[in-house]
């Protein structure tokens, strides 16, 4: 079964003061791991392991994002770096349907853990992307 999501999720709109961003881990970094387990969606690895959207989700199996990527949720992904920790922008939901704020940028100690500009999102959609991840894709 294909789990599909034909919502708007994952798509770049126009900032205005309602939008806002997946987060993202600056050079910065210290390897400290102290966000990775904070992160209610398990969007954050570390450096060099592989990631997979299963993991921390209910997603399984073949899943259809939005804008039409296709993916094996039970497969593992290519780190996205190798030298230090860092956070898949397709899992990350700011922490919306969670808590009231980034909990990575809340207990990073150097506060490397900032808004990615290049994944600018509504909050219906971080909303949306975080009941898809963890319904199994019904919602
Ligand atoms: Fe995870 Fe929240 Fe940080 Fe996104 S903002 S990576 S969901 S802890
Ligand atoms: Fe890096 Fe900050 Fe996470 Fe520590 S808490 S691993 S310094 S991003």
């Amino acid at each position: 079964m294909v789990t599909t999501f034909l919502g708007c999720i994952f798509a770049k709109v126009t900032q205005t003061k309602e939008n806002h961003m997946a987060i993202i881990i600056t050079d910065e970094c210290i390897n400290c791991g102290a966000c990775e387990p904070e992160c209610p969606n398990t969007a954050i690895y570390e450096g060099a392991d592989g990631w997979k959207y299963a993991d921390g989700t209910d997603l399984k199996g073949a899943i259809v994002l939005s804008n039409g990527k296709t993916a094996n949720a039970d497969e593992e992904q290519a780190p996205v770096s190798d030298e230090i920790y860092y956070i898949v922008a397709d899992k990350c939901t700011e922490c919306k349907g969670f808590h009231e704020e980034p909990q990575c940028a809340a207990v990073c100690p150097v506060d490397c853990c900032v808004p990615d500009e290049n994944h600018i999102e509504t909050e219906e959609a971080l909303l949306a992307k975080q009941r898809f991840m963890h319904t199994g894709g019904d919602v």
